[in-house]
């Protein structure tokens, strides 16, 4: 019970904010330049990127593109991303592990030079927010409110 309640409090902090924690799926935000998009890693640890309006609505995927590089053991392994309902879904699940560096690459629409977001791609659950690290929200909390 207790633990219910402590969750709730967490709910409503969140619930309360406006920063850029309120990733739809709990995930990271990635924003550069005209885009804004959460990056989450689902249970087949494919990679969803889901594209996030002013009120950090869910829009649809429209003409945007997305790719990803992979360094994992000084390997480089690409990513590629298909529509599928509101999100761009890797094709391939991520390696084995986590520790890695995944570096997103999305544009707008085909032909625009793509931003680079680099994650460092850690999977383990925070202690603190219980979200998995690579989308922790502890260490950035001074950068919420935009
Ligand atoms: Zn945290």
């Amino acid at each position: 019970m207790k633990k219910m309640l402590r969750m709730y409090a967490a709910l409503g902090f969140l619930l309360a904010s406006t920063s850029w924690a309120d990733a739809p799926h709990g995930g990271r935000i990635l924003e550069s330049d005209g885009i804004r998009a959460e990056f989450f890693v689902n249970e087949a640890r494919e990679v969803e990127l889901r594209f996030l309006g002013d009120e950090h609505e869910v829009e649809s995927v429209g003409e945007r593109r997305a790719s990803a590089i992979v360094v994992h053991a000084s390997e480089r392994t690409e990513l590629s991303f298909e529509a599928k309902g509101d999100a761009l879904v890797s094709t391939a699940a991520l390696p084995d592990g986590d520790g890695y560096t995944i570096v997103v690459r999305i544009a707008t629409r085909e032909g625009e030079k793509p931003r680079n977001f680099r994650i460092a791609y850690h999977a383990e659950a925070c202690d603190e927010c219980n979200r998995p690290e690579y989308a922790c929200i502890c260490e950035h909390s001074e950068h919420g409110g935009h």
